[in-house]
């Protein structure tokens, strides 16, 4: 495997959504070039780079991808771990298999969570409905899960047979957390080992997805966020923006999941922070010096767009959108709200 330092020309990412999107966009200011591997035309990220479309399981696609990029790095967790294998064979993939394969499944990633000491949510596997029965909380698809997706709401009255479908796929059940909000946190790490936080961020979701994130003003959950998120990060050797998204109650941090990339809570950071999180990926994945995240702006808020725009979006400052047609539920852009 070759070492990594600031000759790295050209990033290479796998997937062409929005967050590959904003990381080409980011790109650009790093002197940084980048190609996209994408399964269809019109993807997001072709506003703003390259992109190779292919299937990720053809061999060729793969060397010719490899060949024209000098590091590799993923939007989206879940890719196939033996597609990953064939890549790092080829071009350092950061963040490493291990901990995209961790990411992956719901299961794993809480087990590992517990096995640091860190607390989560109380989980069970599930083999069969009836063991839902009088439960309260969420049964949740292991794998292949977002944005609300491959989730039920379990609670008393459920019906049942609605469940089979994703403990076919293997689930797991939580109970449901009365949480008093709920934050995340990124992190960035480099090769070398060092790490920058950025400010804790507070999130609203409704029906399993994002709608608002903004910067926390419990100050005193930062330093448990950072000493978690570091212990996680450092466990799994990671290199790259990881997010930690947490439940907040009665003053306690409860891990519900991780991200193994940049995170839709983090693109306030465009505007907030002296550095984003797609700069700070880039510039762990390429080898360059972190630069500490300071907030410039801290009222900045962010709030998605999902399923339709809204009529006038004069009254935001910053309006980001991805280019994807209209579906229900489906995240189309981001916009910035901007008091400072
Ligand atoms: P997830 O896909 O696990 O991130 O869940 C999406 C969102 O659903 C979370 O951000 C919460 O708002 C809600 N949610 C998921 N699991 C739970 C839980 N165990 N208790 C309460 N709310 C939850």
């Amino acid at each position: 495997m070759q070492s990594h330092t600031q000759t790295i020309k050209t990033v290479g990412i796998i997937g062409g959504g929005q967050l590959a999107q904003l990381l080409a966009w980011t790109a650009y200011a790093l002197n940084l070039k980048t190609l996209c591997l994408v399964s269809e035309e019109n993807a997001p990220a072709a506003r703003f780079s390259p992109v190779l479309i292919g299937d990720l399981h053809d061999e060729k696609i793969i060397a010719r991808f490899c060949d024209a990029v000098d590091v590799v790095t993923i939007e989206n967790e879940n890719i196939a771990v033996d597609v990953l294998e064939k890549i790092s064979k080829y071009k350092s993939l950061f963040p490493n298999i291990n901990a995209i394969a961790i990411s992956q499944d719901r299961l794993l990633e809480k087990n590992f969570f517990k096995s640091l000491d860190i607390s989560t949510t109380d989980y069970v596997e599930v083999r069969a409905a009836p063991e839902l029965k009088n439960k309260n909380g969420f049964l949740k698809t292991r794998r292949l899960g977002y944005d609300g997706r491959g989730q039920l709401r379990i609670h008393a009255n459920t019906d049942l047979s609605c469940a089979e479908d994703l403990i076919k796929q293997q689930a797991i059940f939580e109970n449901i957390v009365l949480f008093d909000c709920e934050v995340s946190q990124l992190i960035a790490r480099n090769q070398r080992g060092e790490i920058v936080f950025f400010p804790l961020i507070e999130n609203v979701h409704r029906e399993g997805i994002l709608r608002t994130s903004c910067f926390s003003k419990q100050i005193a959950l930062q330093d448990s966020a950072q000493h978690y998120a570091k212990k996680i990060a450092e466990a799994l050797d990671y290199v790259g923006v990881l997010a930690i998204e947490f439940f907040v109650r009665d003053g306690k941090l409860i891990a519900n999941e991780m991200a193994p990339r940049v995170h839709n809570s983090g693109h306030l950071t465009i505007e907030g922070c002296c550095v984003s999180q797609f700069e700070s990926h880039l510039r762990a994945i390429t080898g360059a010096a972190l630069l500490a995240p300071r907030i410039v702006a801290r009222n900045v808020e962010m709030h998605n767009i999902v399923s339709v725009w809204p009529e006038d979006l004069t009254v935001f400052e910053h309006v980001y959108d991805y280019g994807k047609a209209p579906r229900p539920n489906r995240k189309l852009g981001h916009v910035i709200k901007w008091s400072d």
